[in-house]
C-alpha cells in the first residue's frame, strides 16, 4: 500500500505564497516516496472559512498544475467529530474551560512561544455548563519523544507546552488541534509535511491522536495509532530573515495571476525566494517539484 501525504490548506483566504511553498514540499515528498496526494479543505474554523475561499483553493491548484489523488472537506466529518468527543467526554478526558481570554493570559504561566500553559483551572468542571466555554482535552502528563526528517530529533511534553488544551473552542467550533488528529487517523496519513512554523503542534497531536486511537477503536471507524512520518519544511523569510508578516501574505496567488503572471513564472518567483534558485526565472511546475525533491 503506498503511503498517502495531504495538503491541507485553511479556506480563510486566497492561497498565497507560503502555501504555494508547502505544496511544493507536499508534492516533492510524494515524488520522493511514492506517495499518494490527498487534499483536504480545513475548514474547522467555521467563523472564517468562506465559499469563495475553498472554489479559490480547487481553481488556483489547477491554474499551477498541482494533480491530486483524493480530496476531502472537514465540515463533512462534523458529525464525526461530535461522535469522537462524546465518546471522550463519556471516559472523562474532557471538561468545560470557562476561563476568558483575559484570564487564561494573566492566571497562567505563558510559554518562550507566547502560549499560554493552562493549568486546569477548570479541570474539576463538569459538563453540561450553561455559561460561555470551550471544551479542553486532558492531555497526559507524558514526554513525547519524535523524530523530524530535516529538524532531528525533540523530546517534549505537551502538558508542559500548553497544559490542556481546546478541542472545541468557546464559538463552538472545532478547533485545529481535534480536527487535524481525526482527519489524519481516519484518513490514513502516513506522512505530514507541513511549516515549521506549526512545528510546536506534533508532540501535542501525537499525544492528542494516540488518546482518541485508544479511546474510540472498536466503537468508531478509527484505526489504531501508526505515527506518520514528520518533515516540517522552512519558511519564506524576508531579506532579513524575518518571517513574511501576515499583511505580506495577504498577498494572494491570484492577484500575481490578474497582474498577467504566468505559472511558471510565479513558481521561479518562489523557488528564488525560498533560495532554491540564484535568479527569478520562470520554471515549469514538474522541474519546479524535482528541485525541492532534490533537498529532501
Ligand atoms: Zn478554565
Amino acid at each position: 500500500m503506498p503511503g498517502i501525504i495531504r495538503f491541507a490548506p485553511s479556506p480563510t483566504g486566497f492561497l498565497h505564497e507560503g502555501h504555494l511553498l508547502s505544496a511544493l514540499y507536499v508534492w516533492a515528498a510524494a515524488k520522493k516516496w511514492d506517495l499518494k496526494i490527498h487534499l483536504r479543505i480545513e475548514d474547522h474554523d467555521q467563523g472564517r472559512a468562506r465559499k469563495e475561499y475553498i472554489d479559490g483553493i480547487r481553481e488556483d491548484l489547477a491554474w499551477l498544475g498541482f494533480k491530486y489523488d483524493s480530496e476531502s472537506i472537514q465540515s463533512s466529518h462534523f458529525n464525526f467529530f461530535q461522535n469522537v468527543l462524546d465518546k471522550l467526554t463519556a471516559k472523562g478526558f474532557v471538561y468545560p474551560c470557562t476561563c476568558s481570554r483575559k484570564q487564561l493570559q494573566s492566571e497562567n504561566p505563558i510559554s518562550e512561544t507566547g502560549e499560554v500553559i493552562y493549568q486546569g483551572k477548570c479541570r474539576t468542571q463538569t459538563a453540561p455548563c450553561s455559561e460561555p466555554h470551550s471544551l479542553r482535552i486532558v492531555i497526559p502528563d507524558k514526554v513525547i519523544n519524535w523524530h523530524d526528517e530535516r529538524l532531528g530529533d525533540f523530546s517534549e511534553n505537551p502538558k508542559k507546552q500548553c497544559g490542556d488544551f481546546p478541542i472545541r473552542d468557546r464559538d463552538g467550533f472545532w478547533t485545529y488541534q481535534f480536527a487535524v488528529c481525526i482527519d489524519d487517523l481516519t484518513e490514513g496519513i502516513t506522512h505530514i509535511v507541513r511549516g515549521e512554523d506549526i512545528r510546536n503542534s506534533t508532540a501535542r497531536q501525537i499525544a492528542l491522536s494516540q488518546l482518541i486511537s485508544d479511546t474510540c477503536q472498536g466503537d468508531l471507524p478509527i484505526p489504531a495509532y501508526t505515527r506518520p512520518l514528520y518533515l516540517h519544511h522552512p519558511l519564506i523569510v524576508d531579506s532579513s530573515g524575518k518571517k513574511l508578516s501576515k499583511r505580506e501574505h495577504a498577498y494572494s496567488l491570484r492577484q500575481d495571476k490578474d497582474a498577467g503572471k504566468t505559472a511558471q513564472e510565479i513558481l521561479g518567483q518562489i523557488l528564488y525566494k525560498a533560495g532554491f534558485l540564484g535568479n527569478n526565472t520562470p520554471i515549469a511546475l514538474d522541474q519546479a517539484i524535482a528541485i525541492v525533491a532534490e533537498s529532501l
